[in-house]
């Protein structure tokens, strides 16, 4: 057992090399899972572990939302806000860009405007990150990829993820990953849908 602990929390180069030593095959199968798509926790979790009970429907616009941890609600709610939280409840991430609400609960709701940060999903300014820890505003990724660079974009958030910086869970507002959107702004950009 100590050599799994170990193995869970190592450095992804050597990560790698432990691989086949693995004894237990469940253990195994989702260790090389996450080791594929990043090492960092924030970014592993919701693609690769993700339970089956963690849709439900936004009562606003009945879209499915996605289960966020509830520090992210500490992280990124106003204080007025913060102050009517229930932290026994399970919270959901509506992502639909024309519902008002962020976060839903059983009985109560979140709307965009009770966050201290502009939510991707919903805001389409360029000044709006799709990366939050890193800063990767719409108008920066439409500069960089201007330039020809727009490879460096997320090369350089995988290495800061692989790093252990990545910290979504407590800066973005949907408590996950921030490559899916990083790449479908890039894409927005190249099919000239971002204006600057
Ligand atoms: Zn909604």
């Amino acid at each position: 057992m100590p050599f799994y602990l170990n193995v869970s929390v190592a450095p992804f180069d050597a990560g790698l090399l432990l691989l086949p030593p693995l004894d237990s095959p469940v253990k195994g199968r989702l260790y090389t899972s996450n080791m594929q798509k990043t090492s960092s926790d924030c970014c592993a979790v919701s693609e690769t572990a993700k339970p089956v009970a963690q849709v439900n429907r936004c009562p606003v616009c009945g879209q499915k939302g996605k289960s966020v941890k509830i520090i992210t609600l500490k992280s990124l709610l106003k204080p007025a806000a913060l102050a009517t939280l229930k932290p026994e409840l399970s919270y959901y991430f509506c992502s639909n860009k024309d519902c008002g609400v962020t976060y839903f609960a059983e009985g109560m709701n979140y709307e965009t405007e009770d966050l201290k940060v502009a939510v991707f999903q919903k805001e389409p300014t360029v000044d709006v990150p799709a990366c939050y820890c890193f800063n990767w505003t719409r108008a920066r990724i439409a500069d960089t990829v201007a330039s020809g660079e727009s490879h460096y974009i997320t090369d350089s958030i995988t290495r800061h993820i692989k790093a252990g910086r990545c910290g979504c869970e407590v800066n973005n507002p949907q408590g996950s990953c921030c490559l899916g959107n990083v790449r479908a702004a890039i894409d927005a950009v190249k099919r000239d849908e971002v204006k600057t």
